[in-house]
């Protein structure tokens, strides 16, 4: 019962120890943080207090060796003292018994005196005597030989004696032992405790050091910056692969230069549709910019997209008519217009306002990176082209987006 309280106690007192450790950072991050910035200063801190708890962790790992192997030498040494204990009784009953023949020994000794005179006794024997050298002689003989024996037999009781000296001896050290050993394994629970309390520590830290991961990475995908504020910070959705902007058509014209009109051509030119097929956003994003009855171009969307934690800017050009608004959110379902230029065209059209189409067409622009298509950024734009991704050889049909 007072080993529990005692554990219960030092558990309560770990958690108050690392209650500071561990919430502090919390009562940090209750003050929410306003930027990516902040939230890469948050990721510091837990990352500082996973290396802390890790140092802890090896520090008690080593505490936890060293009250092992103190408790392994301890039942060592009792091992020893046992061993010696066993011997030191050994010698006692060996000494026992060698006194017992040697008392024996005296009694035959004295019997075999007894016996050569007819069964009288010593004293008679000795009163009885023919002659007194010979009394003496005898007298003499028997002395000695009892004088032998006595002497053996004090030794041994001597012996005997040592041996049960060192007998309590062992036990007192045995004893000193046995309080070592509760001492150390008291101290080998409270370290276990510590470690259990360590390795719960370290999984939460873990667990927040990855959800703060993942929030930078979601901020990042939608912030222009790292001082931008979060909250302004646009939510769009994002794409894990690109879909076609129409359902079926042919690429009729390639990125690229073109030799025929001596131009760079900033997209891929799909035909095969007529005018009014919807259009949709190949990846998912945000309406970025709507231009209406461009000269060249007609009615223009630009989206930014993120597919598989990318940015890109996208454009669809000729729309008859567009059917999205500035900074709307829009997935790969939503319609961005309707396939048009040719009613939109100068050269099919007196009504038509859009010169560089030449019938019903999308025209379909990628562009690595987000930007806003003004004067300053559209240099920027077109200098990140790319080709659009997923489209068939030119002329290649496809039924599927
Ligand atoms: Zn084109």
């Amino acid at each position: 019962m007072r080993k529990i309280v005692k554990s219960s106690l030092s558990i309560i007192f770990a958690l108050l120890l690392t209650f500071s450790y561990l919430f502090n950072p919390l009562t940090v991050h209750a003050k929410q943080a306003t930027t990516i910035q902040e939230l890469k200063e948050q990721l510091a801190d837990l990352q500082a207090q996973k290396a802390k708890q890790a140092s802890a962790k090896a520090q008690t790992q080593s505490e936890i060796r060293a009250q092992k192997s103190n408790i392994y030498k301890a039942y060592q040494e009792k091992e020893t003292i046992s061993n010696e204990v066993e011997e030191a009784k050994n010698k006692i009953t060996e000494s026992e018994e060698k006194i017992e023949k040697a008392s024996k020994d005296i009694d035959n000794m004295l019997k075999y005196y007894q016996l050569n005179e007819n069964g009288n006794n010593y004293m008679d024997y000795i009163s009885d005597a023919s002659s007194v050298t010979e009394v003496i002689m005898r007298m003499k003989a028997v002395e000695q030989i009892t004088t032998y024996y006595d002497n053996k037999i004090a030794t041994l009781k001597n012996l005997i004696t040592e041996k049960q000296n060192l007998q309590v001896e062992l036990g007192n050290k045995n004893n000193e032992l046995n309080t070592k050993i509760d001492a150390y394994s008291d101290a080998l629970s409270e370290l276990n405790d510590q470690m259990e309390l360590i390795d719960e520590i370290s999984e939460d830290i873990d667990t927040q050091i990855k959800a703060q991961q993942d929030t930078i990475k979601y901020y990042q995908s939608v912030c222009d910056s790292e001082t931008q504020k979060l909250s302004t910070c646009t939510k769009d959705p994002q794409s894990f692969g690109w879909l076609k902007p129409l359902v079926k058509g042919r690429v009729s014209s390639l990125f690229g230069y073109r030799s025929f009109d001596n131009n760079f051509h900033s997209g891929v030119d799909i035909a095969g549709n007529a005018e009014g097929t919807p259009e949709y956003a190949a990846a998912a994003g945000r309406v970025a910019q709507v231009t209406n009855r461009s000269s060249c171009g007609g009615n223009v969307v630009y989206l930014h997209v993120t597919v598989n934690g990318k940015r890109y800017t996208l454009i669809y050009a000729h729309m008859l008519e567009i059917k999205v608004k500035l900074h709307q959110v829009v997935t790969t379902d939503t319609v961005i217009g309707t396939v048009g230029g040719y009613s939109t065209s100068t050269h099919y059209s007196k009504s038509g306002y859009d010169r560089c189409a030449y019938g019903a067409h999308l025209h379909f622009g990628v562009a690595n990176g987000w930007y806003h298509v003004d004067y300053s950024s559209w240099n920027q734009l077109t200098a990140h082209l790319i080709n659009p991704p997923g489209f068939p050889a030119k002329g290649v049909w496809w039924y599927k987006r």
